[in-house]
């Protein structure tokens, strides 16, 4: 679960990291009060959305004057921010920040991440901050340095001091530095983060560091620890088919492509994407129905996927273990007749009872084309997709 950097900023603030409070603003009538809580200028407004690249897509303004914070944030809210990491449709902005702007020598770059071959917390940092860390990586990798951190202890001392003195900071300001970096460790593993990530972080004149931005990700599985923070997440940011899937306990993923995916089971789901990618195909979602693959369950798949106006086809790949193929089959007509299906179906039924699940979609009224192999099915779906005898 991502959170918006004023949240971000929320919690770093709680943990004594230096961060600039600011006011968040939802509609323009509220921009007079957010200059009454902020007075002193100049002022950045910053488009909150959860997604990264704000400033050079033009979410990120500076104003010098009262008048200005008002036109840029006229500018901003409302405003459908393209960024490398929004996708092509970009973000609808709707909330801004406006916080008082700081004054800096120099942009840092600092996150905390997960580093799974490690099993342990790790530092990226680089004295090159501003620019996108995955471009550094890939022009300039040895400008950044990587930490292991004991995901006991966390983040020692004598590293803390030595990321300071690494990443060129004032060794008069080393106290403040090593603390910084140490709490920003903290936080990652008293929240169960699997990412917080500060770029720029920015040295002030006094040679003191200061977080200018803050961007946090909780890992999904530990958000039953966090309760009041899991209550900050902000559904116009997330994807709303991937929310209802998760109402109705679907593991919904929504993907690039245009080819429909049910599957149960999360290997076959990525096995089955891979085969469509395979055969020249783009899946347009992951989805899981899950093991006891219920009509209902299939039902609300058919209705999740069908709500997704990209997809050509669809291919249902169902293997009958606990569930078994006969109550499948009889799930995915009834369902086909609820949601009025007319896109072109492509059906693989494996595993226990297929017979008889093949039988009844035979007798019944659906159209759709059966496979009996895992290549045979991705073949189907993607000619059909791309129009095609399904
Ligand atoms: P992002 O582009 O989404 O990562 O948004 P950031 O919060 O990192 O802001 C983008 C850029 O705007 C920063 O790299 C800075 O160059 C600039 N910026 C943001 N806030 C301030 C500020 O308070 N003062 C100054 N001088 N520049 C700022
Ligand atoms: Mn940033």
């Amino acid at each position: 679960m991502k959170l918006h950097e004023y949240q971000a900023k929320e919690i770093f603030a709680k943990y004594g990291l230096p961060v600039t409070p600011g006011a968040v603003v939802k509609h323009l009538s509220e921009v007079d009060a957010a200059l009454k809580q902020f007075p002193q200028g100049p002022w950045v407004v910053k488009a909150q959305i959860h997604a990264g690249g704000r400033g050079k897509a033009g979410g990120v303004k500076f104003a010098k004057t009262e008048q200005e914070v008002h036109e840029k944030a006229a500018a901003i809210l409302g405003m459908t921010l393209v960024s490398p990491q929004t996708g092509p449709e970009g973000k609808l902005v709707k909330k801004i920040f406006i916080t008082p702007a700081v004054d800096y020598v120099k942009e840092l770059y600092v996150s905390v991440v997960l580093d799974r071959v490690n099993r342990t917390p790790i530092i990226l940092a680089s004295a090159e901050g501003g620019t996108e860390i995955e471009e550094l990586a890939v022009t300039k990798p040895d400008a950044i340095f990587k930490i292991i951190v004991d995901p006991i202890e966390g983040l020692h001392s004598y590293q803390a001091r030595q990321l300071h003195l690494r990443l060129g900071l004032p060794p008069e300001a080393i106290n403040q530095g090593a603390k910084v970096f140490q709490t920003m460790v903290k936080v990652f593993m008293d929240l169960d983060l699997s990412m917080l990530e500060v770029n720029p972080l920015v040295v002030l004149k006094d040679g003191t560091i200061h977080c200018l931005d803050a961007k946090v990700d909780f890992e999904d599985n530990g958000l039953a620890r966090h309760k009041d923070y899991a209550a900050w997440r902000d559904p116009d940011e997330e994807d709303a088919r991937e929310l209802l899937a998760a109402e109705h306990g679907l593991s919904y993923i929504s993907l690039d492509g245009y080819v429909g995916c049910l599957v149960n089971g999360a290997g076959l789901a990525m096995a089955t994407a891979d085969a469509i990618q395979h055969f020249g195909g783009s899946p347009a979602n992951f989805l899981d129905v899950g093991g006891s693959a219920s009509q209902k369950a299939v039902t609300q798949a058919f209705k999740i996927i069908l709500s997704d106006t990209r997809v050509k086809a669809i291919l249902v790949n169902i293997f009958g273990g606990i569930a078994k193929c006969d109550v499948i089959a009889q799930g995915i007509i009834d369902a086909a007749k609820e949601v009025g299906l007319s896109l072109p179906l492509v059906v693989r039924l494996e595993g226990t009872n297929v017979e008889k699940g093949k039988e009844l979609l035979a007798q019944s009224s659906l159209k759709y084309t059966f496979a009996s192999s895992m290549d045979e099915a991705a073949k189907a779906v993607v000619a059909a997709a791309k129009g095609g005898k399904s």
